[in-house]
Formats: structure tokens, sequence, C-alpha cells
């Protein structure tokens, strides 16, 4: 059932977009409409540091390389943003056209989202009051320059996910394709464009907006695996360093073991649901192909970084795991683990047999683990009024949500 999924790569050899290929697959490709290497270069370059929209943009190549380009029948290829609606709290949500018009769902939320940054160390607390401090500062002596210190980006991996968890309005849709690394990053570029954001620094941008992802809209990004760590790869060129993402799993383990071994590589979190396999079970059914003390032994071979913790999704489903006593068998489970928890109070959906806790719930819940001397955090939800919050991807198009209008860009 898992593995179903077509495997959709993207190679040089084929015309079609650009947008995806590494610098390797460039320069072959310039090689073969015998081109000098260098010209691979300035390509990557247009991609993924430019972000261009188009052949034409790339200014730095002759205008019959250009041509020539158009003519074999390659295509920048960047998504496309082709609905858009806008929460009160200014959370964006993008209905992302591919080119053979699947869609999927991406996410801005502007100043980031402090629970999902992934870490939560006092460290990283410290870091980030510094920066608002300093750019706060700047902002005020030249307001137009720092339209947007910091913001969270949230990325698809594959259009709808085959996981099937029961609280996530995502399992609804099924598994229709994985996306390429070309769409996964491209995502990123397009949403960065539309804000005009400028990345890496230099001397006409000495301040550079700083943005982290979140590898956790629609898909689990371990069950497309090759094409999510390409993606990452693509995603430093731009640059976003890898320190300032995150990605999520169901727990797909061995996506864990590859991932374990990577040298380049985002944050961790992992949504753990439940505090014992029942439980998980229940809402989770991928909990009968590894369970938990399964996936806790896959993580515990995970080689952190320094400052780097694991995070642990804990969506809080009313009268299903919520109680003191789940909170005790949470405890014990990841106790002695470098980690700490996010609670994701769920938000709801349509014909779901869910509900929400009582707020007295949630923050008792979250007192116990943090007196056991576990970090826990409650996720502010964003963007509930436009069905942006976790879990809530589904796409637009089948279920046009009812609260804002929807306007077509
Ligand atoms: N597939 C990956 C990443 C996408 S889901 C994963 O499951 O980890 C991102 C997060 O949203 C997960 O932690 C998931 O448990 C949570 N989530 C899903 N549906 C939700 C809902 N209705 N309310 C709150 N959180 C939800
Ligand atoms: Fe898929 Fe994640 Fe939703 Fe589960 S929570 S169905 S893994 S997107």
């Amino acid at each position: 059932m898992l593995n179903k999924t077509k495997d959709e790569t993207q190679n040089a050899l084929t015309p079609g977009p650009l947008f995806g290929l590494p610098l390797p697959e460039l320069t072959a490709l310039v090689k073969g409409l015998n081109q000098p290497a260098y010209r691979g270069k300035q390509l990557h370059e247009a991609l993924y540091r430019q972000r261009v929209a188009s052949l034409d943009e790339i200014s730095t190549l002759p205008t019959e390389f250009r041509e020539l380009l158009k003519a074999e029948g390659y295509t920048v290829g960047l998504p496309e943003i082709v609905q858009t609606a806008r929460s009160i709290d200014d959370t964006e949500r993008y209905l992302i056209r591919m080119a053979d018009g699947e869609t999927v769902e991406t996410v801005w939320m502007p100043d980031g989202d402090g629970g999902e940054r992934g870490d939560g160390s006092q460290a990283a607390e410290e870091e980030e009051k510094e920066e608002q401090e300093n750019n706060s500062i700047a902002a005020e002596q030249n307001p137009a320059a720092f339209p947007y210190r910091r913001s969270t980006i949230c990325v698809s991996s594959q259009v709808g996910c085959a996981v099937n968890c029961q609280f996530c309005l995502t399992a609804k849709l099924g598994i229709r394709r994985n996306l390429t690394a070309g769409e996964i990053a491209g995502q990123v570029a397009a949403v960065l464009n539309r804000h005009r954001v400028e990345l890496g620094s230099s001397r006409g941008n000495p301040t550079p907006a700083r943005i982290n992802l979140v590898f956790m809209g629609m898909g689990e990004p371990f069950l497309n695996y090759a094409n999510f760590i390409a993606a990452v790869r693509l995603l430093t060129q731009m640059p976003i360093p890898e320190s300032r993402m995150t990605v999520s799993t169901s727990g797909i383990l061995p996506g864990i073991l590859d991932f374990a071994k990577e040298t380049v590589r985002p944050k961790l979190a992992v949504s753990l649901n439940a505090s014992n396999d029942q439980v998980r079970e229940s809402i989770m059914p991928i909990t009968r192909k590894w369970n938990i003390a399964a996936l806790l032994d896959a993580l515990s071979i995970i080689p952190l970084r320094n400052r780097e913790w694991i995070t642990f999704e804990y969506v809080l489903l009313g009268g299903i795991n919520d109680s003191l006593q789940h909170a005790d068998e949470l405890i014990a489970l990841v106790s002695g683990m470098r980690c700490k928890i996010n609670l994701i109070v769920w938000n709801s959906g349509p014909n779901m047999p869910f509900h929400e806790p009582p707020q007295s719930a949630v923050s008792a819940f979250q007192k116990r683990i943090i007196a056991a001397g576990i970090p826990a955090y409650i996720r502010r939800p964003r963007g509930r009024d436009i069905y942006a919050a976790c879990g809530q991807l589904k796409r637009t198009v089948e279920q046009p949500p009812q609260l804002v209008e929807l306007t077509t860009v």
C-alpha cells in the first residue's frame, strides 16, 4: 500500500523543467549541446540564486543558447501559485500547480512559528531574541529594507498521503504521486518570488531575510526520500542553511535510517501523537508496521549535532490521548532522550470523529511534561480560518474553505 507511488524523477537528458537539476546534470546538459561547461554554472546560478521564472530572464546566457534550450524543449518549470488565501493572522496559503496539473498546498507564515522551529533549545531562543532586537533597530532606520525579517514556509512533499492518519485531512486525499525534487524546492522558490525575498548576504543586501522551512505540508517526506533529500540539497544552494529546516515524519523506519547517515540534513520532528501502541495504532495505522519501541530505537542511532534536539509532535485529541496518565506514559517513553515535545491542539475538520481538548487539559498536559524536565511547547495554530493550520491542507479545489474569499492570481 505504501510503496505504490510512482517514483517521479527528473533528468537532464529528457527535455523539460530545468529547475530541480543539480549542477553536474546541468553541466552535462550544456556540454551535450556543445556549450562550455561554465554555462552549467551560469544556469545553476540563475535557477537557484536568482530564481528566474523564464529562460528569457537569464541575461548571462547568449540569446542563441537560450533559444536553443527552448527549441529543445527545456523550460525553467517553476511550479505556479494559482490560488491564494490570506488569514487574519497574515498566514498565506497557496494552491501550487505542477506542470501536469496536479496541485499541492504551501503555507507562508510571516514571523515564523515559534513552535515549529524544531529546536526550542535555550540557545536558539536567545539567538532569536538577539536577532529580533538587531532587526528592529535596523528596520527602524530603513523600514523598506526589512519587509520580512523572519518567515517560515511549510512545504509539501507528495500530492496527498498514503499513511492514513485518522485525524489528518490530507490523509483523505489518498496518495496521488510523489513530487520531484524540483517541485519540492520549487514551492519555496515560487513563494519567495511572490514576497520578493532576497536570500544570501551581499553588499546590496547586508541583512538577508531569515527563512525557515518546515517539511510539514501534504505528504510523508520519508516515503519520497530521494526527492526530498535532493530538494534539501538544492535549497541549501539558494541559500537556505539546513539548520533552518525541519522535516517531520510519521515514523517511516527505512527513511529514518537513511536520514541518520546524511551529512547535510534538516532537523528532525517525529509525529508520535500517542503514548502507547494501542492508542497510536487506532489513530496512526502505520504503528502496525513499526511500533513505538522500534521507532525510538531507530531514532537513537541519529548522531545529533551540537545544540540539536529531536522534536516529538503530539497532536492532542480530546478524550483519546490527552489525560495525565498519557502524559506520564509519554514522559517514560522519551526520558533520557535529547528531545522536546511540541503539543499541537487538534485542528478540526469536517466529519471527523475527534474533538479539541479543553484548554485546561492542554495546559495540565504541558505542565506535567515540563515538571519531568522535558521541554514542552504548545504550538500556536496559524491560519485556522483558511484551513492552513497543521493537517488542514486539504486541497482547496476539492473543499474550499467557507470563511475567506479565495482569489485567483
Ligand atoms: N507527514 C508528516 C508531515 C506532515 S503532517 C508527518 O505526519 O509528520 C505535519 C504534522 O501535522 C504532524 O505532526 C501531524 O501529526 C500533524 N497533524 C495532522 N493533522 C492534524 C490536525 N488535524 N490537527 C493538528 N495537527 C495535525
Ligand atoms: Fe500523512 Fe502526516 Fe497526514 Fe499522517 S499526519 S496522513 S503522515 S500527512
